[in-house]
């Protein structure tokens, strides 16, 4: 209520000076000085520092501009964060990006953080997948939701043999025509049939988007399955065409990886974190202002006036960096219909659990990166991983780390539950899987509420409409994980764009 009457404050102030300052226009200076003696820039304030803010900020301030970054907490990241404890280190967020999306890759080289990249541990690439109460290797020669050929598909012990026998009927299914979206359940069941759904494409997929395959939209998650199925008639055949095409057997797999290099996944050998402090280390002095929430923002024809914790602001352009919730909270009095379209976008809340143990409190092998579990199921934890295992150098010997993700879409009310609560359901659904006796040395749990968008069916055309209405504010872009893709380099990427689109549209001016 206390919040509510502060914004509303906020806002009242912020219409009186934006009303003040439309009429004679002149800006407010933030404390961050102009840095630049070559371009007489205008300055462009980025609203939120996870990575999407902090991406925009650099580019921003790599092209010239006068760049003020405002995050509400007290550190920049959002929801990437990286401890280090008893000589581990953990991931509180994400812990790695898919390295066949360039703009991850190509943005730590830029910062020089070429020599940190580092990809899952090789000859562990392998993870599980509960089956029945029992961990079983996921099955290899698979692209995510199907076999890349039927030899793949013969080996696994995932799928019961009439479940394997209805996948392998993909080759022959009818191929629906037409470019409607669909649920990512509707697609597999209609293509693979509901084991496949069951036991592979919904844990696999959960993981990623912590979400309701039978509310996923498949054309702005997977278009490429949508594609194969038009084309080929088949996805299995498309995949198979494909690796066949490019003459290395199980071509499709390691096409979309990121070469031998890293594998499929990318991080850094200081983890994560270390991303965040190089960008936040590119930026001017100053420019980055912590514990600042912006309660409001005003766009019009000269400027964008921001309501602060200290009163208002005026800039000359800004880019919102938030989850299209609190993107939508700050619009509100500005412009209420682009403010009911990013309210249409859902998001779901996950939480992370990282343990320490000593090594010998694991009996199982951790001769995989870790484990996925379908919601049939039954358990209360979407995935965990062997995170000493996945990446080299993340704990002394001796010592083993686990992290375990859970809530999601599928089970809402599990990353709400007090942090001791989640530690012990984190525990006590991981000691069976991996086998582990006695209490961690070391535990934390972090919540991330609302965190995760939800691209259900319709995904696209929500976006559009976001777009076409927002598209008259030219000193305004908005970007980050709910519009075209939830990954860290889909967040670095959609940052470039808006930057580039910002800069592109004639409001900054040299001298
Ligand atoms: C648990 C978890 C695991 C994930 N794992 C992976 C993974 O392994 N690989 C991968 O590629 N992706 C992963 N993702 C997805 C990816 O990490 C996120 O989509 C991405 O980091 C989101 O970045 P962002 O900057 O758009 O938003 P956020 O990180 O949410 O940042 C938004 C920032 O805005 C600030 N803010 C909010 N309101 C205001 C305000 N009013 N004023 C000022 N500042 C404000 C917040 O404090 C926050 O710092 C994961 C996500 C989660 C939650």
């Amino acid at each position: 209520m206390q919040r509510h009457a502060r914004d509303a404050h906020a806002t009242a102030c912020l219409l009186a000076a934006a009303a003040r300052q439309t009429a004679a226009y002149h800006t407010t200076p933030l404390t961050v000085p102009a840095f630049s003696p070559y371009i007489a820039a205008m300055h462009i304030a980025v609203i939120g520092a996870g990575i999407s803010g902090l991406a925009a900020a650099y580019r921003l301030h790599k092209s010239g501009a006068r760049v003020t970054l405002l995050e509400a907490g007290p550190r920049a990241g959002g929801v990437i964060h990286t401890l280090h404890q008893q000589g581990c280190l953990l991931e509180t967020g994400p812990d790695c990006w898919a390295g066949n999306k360039p703009a991850g890759v190509e943005l730590a080289r830029e910062l020089g953080l070429d020599d940190q990249l580092i990809g899952t541990r090789e000859g562990v690439r392998r993870s599980f997948v509960l089956c029945k109460g029992r961990l079983v290797r996921l099955p290899e020669g698979f692209f995510l939701i199907s076999p890349m050929s039927l030899g793949a598909l013969a080996k696994t012990r995932v799928l019961s043999l009439r479940g394997k026998l209805r996948m392998a009927l993909e080759l022959v299914w009818p191929r629906r025509y037409g470019s409607r979206d669909e649920s990512l359940a509707s697609f597999v069941r209609r293509r693979f049939g509901q084991e496949a759904l069951e036991r592979i494409a919904q844990p696999m997929i959960a993981g990623i988007y912590t979400a309701d395959p039978e509310k996923l939209s498949l054309k702005a998650t997977f278009p490429q399955f949508m594609q194969y199925e038009q084309e080929y008639g088949s996805v299995i055949a498309a995949l198979r065409a494909r690796g066949a095409n490019r003459g290395q057997g199980g071509g499709a797999h390691e096409s979309q990886a990121a070469g031998p290099r890293y594998g499929m996944f990318v991080t850094l050998k200081q983890g994560m974190g270390a991303l965040i402090d190089a960008l936040v280390n590119a930026l001017p002095p100053g420019a980055l202002q912590l514990n600042t929430p912006v309660h409001a923002v005003m766009p019009d024809a000269a400027g964008v006036s921001l309501a602060l914790p200290d009163g208002p602001v005026r800039v000359d352009g800004a880019v919102l960096a938030l989850p299209a919730h609190k993107a939508a909270g700050l619009l509100a009095a500005a412009d209420a219909p682009l403010a009911r379209a990013l309210g249409t976008i859902e998001y779901a809340g996950a939480s992370v659990v990282n343990f320490i143990f000593d090594r010998a409190q694991i009996s199982h092998a951790m001769d995989g990166i870790g484990a996925v579990i379908p919601a049939v199921e039954g358990r209360r934890i979407i995935a965990f991983s062997f995170s000493s295992i996945k990446f080299e150098g993340r704990a002394p010997e001796g010592t083993a780390t686990v992290r375990v993700f859970m809530g999601g879409a599928l089970a809402p009310d599990i990353a709400k539950l007090p942090p001791a609560q989640q530690q012990a359901i984190a525990l006590d659904e991981i000691r069976d899987l991996a086998g582990i006796h006695g209490e961690p040395r070391f535990a934390s749990v972090t919540s991330h509420h609302a965190a995760m968008p939800q691209y259900h069916v319709g995904h696209l055309e929500r976006v559009a409409e976001i777009r076409r209405v927002a598209a008259r504010h030219t000193r305004l872009r908005i970007i980050g994980n709910a519009f075209d893709g939830v990954g860290t380099p889909d967040c670095i990427r959609g940052a470039n764009e808006g930057v580039k689109s910002l800069l592109s549209s004639g409001i900054l001016h040299t001298t």
